[in-house]
């Protein structure tokens, strides 16, 4: 059987293996491959109002670019008590140069007033895929929780060590990758675009 290729833009390996474990199962008439499989090109402008939008810019250009089917992401935290920031400014939130812990630091002093009945938050993650023919889908993938004041584990990455997921004790940075996985924004997002997939790939 001859594989179809479907680019990942995206250049972080471990996207990459995690999309990869995903579609293994869901859709195994696929092969991923990543941006360093395709012609060179400048990173994409992530200038979208929304997860969405976002997503939908970085699967384009890959798609354009390498004439083949692309999905992307984009994710990041929604807080309750900032009105869904830091959102699409979740990785640059505390301004340059880009780093997790004073992002971290900033949501914490923001929400500093804040009682802790009111410390809802979401991981949000949207998932697209675009083809050649111009052809998009786009799903979505929500983790809630709410934020702690002090910042406990150390995996994961980003604002794991200050989220709860609903139902659990662990903050997401003391689970481990197969626990998150299992209940992420992420996980359900490429799941989803996995169904989008197999649907895509099976009828085409
Ligand atoms: P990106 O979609 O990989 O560019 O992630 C955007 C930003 O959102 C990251 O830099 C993190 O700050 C935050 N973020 C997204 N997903 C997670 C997660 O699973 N844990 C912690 N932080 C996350």
């Amino acid at each position: 059987m001859s594989l179809t290729r479907v680019v990942l833009a995206s250049r972080n390996a471990k996207k990459i293996a995690e999309l990869r474990r995903i579609l293994a199962v869901a859709v195994p008439q696929i092969e991923v491959v990543g941006l360093d499989e395709v012609p060179p090109y400048p990173e994409t402008v992530e200038d979208g109002a929304t997860f969405a939008e976002n997503a939908l810019l970085k699967a384009r250009e890959a798609a354009d670019v390498s004439g083949l089917p692309a999905i992307a992401d984009d994710s990041g935290i929604a807080v309750d008590a900032l009105n869904g920031m830091p959102g699409v400014l979740s990785a640059r939130w505390a301004g340059p140069p880009k780093d997790d812990e004073r992002n971290l630091r900033l949501v914490l002093a923001q929400v500093a007033d804040v009682p802790d009945t009111r410390l809802g938050a979401a991981f949000v993650c949207a998932a697209a895929l675009v083809l050649p023919s111009g052809a998009t889908h786009v799903v979505e993938g929500r983790m809630e929780g709410s934020l702690v004041r002090e910042p406990r584990g150390t995996n994961g990455f980003g604002y794991d060590p200050i989220f709860v997921p609903s139902g659990s004790a662990l903050t997401s940075a003391e689970m481990s990758a197969a626990d998150k996985d299992a209940i992420s924004h992420r996980g359900k997002a490429f799941r989803a675009l996995a169904g989008v997939l197999a649907t895509t790939f099976t009828t085409a």
